[in-house]
């Protein structure tokens, strides 16, 4: 049985996210990084630092990709910032961005 990362959406972890598991992927050592911090933020962080693979040892899956898996995991990244005045009261302005999903060979 495989279990989902909260944090990047990597599905391949071999046991649940916590106990000093440390995810491959996002690198997040449960029980340790995410002490005080939430998920999100963590997952944040991750994206904005170029959302890497983690791990030397643990090699990404074949076509791995960020957003990819993020979007696959229902993490995807929202854009609800605007600041444009005149755009405040558009209620059909998408928030969400949807990825294409491809699989790519390696
Ligand atoms: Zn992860």
């Amino acid at each position: 049985m495989k279990f989902l990362c909260p944090v990047c959406g990597y599905w391949e972890l071999p046991r649940p996210a916590q106990d000093d598991l440390i995810c491959p992927c996002c690198g997040i050592q449960f029980g340790y990084h995410d002490y005080g911090t939430t998920h999100e933020e963590l997952r944040h962080t991750w994206i904005a630092s170029g959302a890497h693979w983690h791990s030397h040892v643990h090699a990404a899956p074949a076509g791995w990709n960020a957003l990819v898996q993020l979007a696959r995991a229902g993490m995807l990244v929202t854009f609800d910032g605007r600041s444009s005045a005149e755009d405040k009261n558009e209620t059909d302005v998408p928030t969400t961005v949807y990825y294409p999903v491809t699989a790519e060979a390696a």
